[in-house]
């Protein structure tokens, strides 16, 4: 485990740091959106007028996700997934179920072999 990167977005800590306000309108939008695209995949078991509503709704709710929440601009070496317990490279963030594009392995706790020829220093930022 490594020191928290400033340059790295913790969602958990973003999270701790809202009112509870903020946290269940946050919380309430991704459930939407959530459905929303599990009604995606319901196709003809949804009437039209039931996928209408998951459509809006998720637009909705992408519209008014954002508001209020930390900007991306704000961590440029991006998001850090191990602090919500899910393993990913330290150098391309991959993980379990999002590979590498070319398909990669652990070769060790928090990092894949794609990056294994990387230089020294690339992505340590
Ligand atoms: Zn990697
Ligand atoms: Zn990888």
């Amino acid at each position: 485990m490594s020191m928290a990167d400033p340059a790295r977005f913790d969602a958990r800590a973003a999270w701790a740091a809202l009112s509870s306000d903020g946290q269940r309108r946050i919380g309430e939008l991704a459930l939407v959106i959530s459905l929303a695209a599990d009604a995606q995949e319901l196709g003809d078991e949804l009437s039209e007028t039931a996928a209408q509503r998951w459509q809006h709704a998720a637009d909705e709710a992408w519209m008014r996700l954002g508001a209020g929440t930390p900007e991306a601009v704000d961590y440029p070496a991006g998001p850090d997934l191990a602090v919500l317990g899910i393993r990913a490279c330290r150098l391309c963030g991959c993980t379990e179920t999002s590979a590498c594009v070319e398909g990669c392995q652990w070769i060790a706790a928090d990092l894949c072999s794609s990056c294994r020829e990387m230089p020294d220093g690339v992505g340590n930022a």
